[in-house]
């Protein structure tokens, strides 16, 4: 019989693996346990890390908590590159914002007025401005800025990586679906299985789907030079070259359950944008169209900690739309957590905002 491991990882998306690592780095025996669903979000995420341009953080606690992830990015991925011998096309060469049309100047201009008083706020540029960054970019764009803080990475990459570094650090993968937390034997157990977590403890975190297309250049012409974030006809888009050739279109959000089917309405939406910004990609091939589902909670903040009512339990759930973004500071929290007691977590991000009536009862 195998011995109990130091921690159980219920989950293995980036979060879950990003933990698990870094508590193996610590000396715990770690095992993940993992079945890959339909939907999985760490499967299809593009891997913006933007927390300048993504004008949409719910919470100055989460505004925060992005700029202090993103700021171990770059450490946090040569070391995993190190680990795995894995290239993270880890793009550190910022985001140019895009307005197709004057009349998408607002929702442009939004990222601007969100970053009033912060470091590293947009530079502001003219079309000839965008296209002397971006010369694959449309004549007819209308404007928009650069930010250099925002990054991107192929996040199925760094997916795989993590494993792979898991496993050389001594991570233990167990396949199979966790049917409930009291399945599992070992020391301690953390969730982490992103929009299916209220199998396993009932909070209320909810999917959101999102669908992305890959395009690939049937003649291996230059690719993207930055990360895209447009707006074209009030729909917001984002672009990103990959392994020279090819480029992400992402993405949509839709509140359809686990329905995990791609749509002809949102690829034609995505394409239209896509081709609207950058005309080149009209004549590329769809390689490939995929939907994950982003786990959501009620106030779009993620729930990290230990687990009112169940000891040596944690969660690391409801990463919304910056999980992979968020990995890495949510990794070193949680392994100081599980493995020094020592407790950084945001407060904001406990998981005792979801207590229920059940869980004050100590058990
Ligand atoms: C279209 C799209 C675009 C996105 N773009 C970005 C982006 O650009 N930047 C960014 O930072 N984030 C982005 N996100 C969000 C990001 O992908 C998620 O926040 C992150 O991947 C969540 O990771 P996770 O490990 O919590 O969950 P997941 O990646 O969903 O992984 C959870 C895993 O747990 C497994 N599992 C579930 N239950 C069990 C069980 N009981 N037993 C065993 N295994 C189980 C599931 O099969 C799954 O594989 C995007 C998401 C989508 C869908």
């Amino acid at each position: 019989m195998t011995p109990r491991p130091d921690l159980a990882v219920i989950g293995g998306g980036v979060v879950g693996l990003s933990v698990a690592w870094r508590c193996a780095q610590r000396g715990l025996t770690v095992e993940v346990h993992h079945e890959e669903l339909p939907g999985t979000a760490s499967a299809v995420a593009p891997g913006m890390l933007s927390p300048v341009s993504a004008a949409d953080f719910p919470a100055p606690e989460l505004l925060a908590f992005a700029h202090r992830a993103r700021h171990r990015w770059p450490a946090f991925a040569a070391e995993l590159a190190e680990a795995s011998g894995t290239d993270l096309g880890y793009g550190a060469d910022g985001m140019l914002l895009v307005a197709h049309r004057p009349s998408d100047r607002e929702r442009v201009a939004a990222m601007y007025a969100f970053r009033e008083g912060h470091d590293a706020p947009p530079k502001a540029l003219d079309a000839a401005g965008l296209r002397a960054l971006e010369p694959l970019l449309s004549p007819d764009a209308d404007g928009g800025g650069f930010v250099t803080e925002d990054h991107h990475v192929d996040a199925q990459r760094v997916r795989a990586a993590l494993r792979t570094a898991g496993e050389a650090a001594g991570v233990r993968f167990v396949a199979g679906r966790v049917g409930a937390l009291d399945e599992v034997r070992a020391g301690a157990v953390l969730v982490a299985a992103g929009s299916w977590s209220p199998d396993l403890h009932p909070w209320p975190v909810t999917p959101v789907r999102g669908q992305v297309v890959l395009l690939r250049d049937p003649d291996g012409g230059p690719g993207l030079r930055h990360g895209i974030r447009g707006v074209v006809d009030g729909q917001p888009v984002f672009l990103a070259g990959r392994h020279g050739h090819e480029t992400v279109v992402a993405a949509t959000l839709d509140h359809t359950g686990f329905d995990v089917r791609p749509s002809a309405q949102a690829t034609e939406g995505l394409l239209r944008s896509a081709v609207a910004l950058v005309p080149a990609l009209a004549r590329h091939r769809v390689v490939e169209t995929r939907v994950g589902l982003r786990p959501d909670t009620p106030d779009h903040l993620p729930v990290m900690g230990r687990v009112p009512g169940r000891p040596d339990t944690y969660a690391a759930t409801g990463h919304y739309r910056h999980g992979v973004l968020l990995a890495p500071l949510t990794a070193d929290l949680l392994a100081d957590l599980v493995a020094t007691g020592t407790d950084a977590v945001p407060a904001a991000f406990s998981p005792e905002r979801f207590r229920t009536a059940k869980e004050s009862t100590p058990r």
